[in-house]
């Protein structure tokens, strides 16, 4: 079983090789077979996928910025959504000031989340 599919591995890496593909020292991410390149295209053969080749940590921490920062307004909305349905809700003037508190700091997270996320996409812009 195991054996079968090294094979089926080893034959679409070579035909991928046959049909012009350049062999790279980078390995694939997600099943470690080496990748290759077609037509400046960094890909893996077995996953058949694209694959982001990263120089440096650096690098690999910027390329996830811009996730990290959907995910964060993601959070940060859904998290103020279920505030303001809570401020609905109580009549508790004490509560009603901690949730209007908490809900203050989210907007201004949700507000530097969306600067950063446009200062990315500036630096991005070719210049
Ligand atoms: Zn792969």
């Amino acid at each position: 079983m195991e054996r079968s599919r090294n094979q089926e591995k080893v034959k679409r890496l070579a035909a991928a090789l046959k049909s012009g593909a350049k062999l790279r020292t980078e390995s694939c991410p997600e099943c470690g077979s080496p990748l290759v390149e077609v037509k400046g295209q960094v890909m893996c053969a077995i996953c058949d996928k694209p694959v982001v080749i990263v120089r440096d940590e650096t690098e690999a921490g910027r390329a996830i910025y811009p996730y990290i920062l959907s995910t964060l307004e993601e959070v940060t909305v859904a998290k103020i959504d279920e505030l303001t349905k809570l401020l609905a809700r109580t009549g508790d003037p004490e509560e009603i000031e901690r949730i209007a508190e908490t809900i203050d700091a989210l907007i201004s997270v949700l507000k530097k989340g969306l600067e950063l996320q446009q200062s990315l996409r500036e630096k991005e812009k070719p210049s």
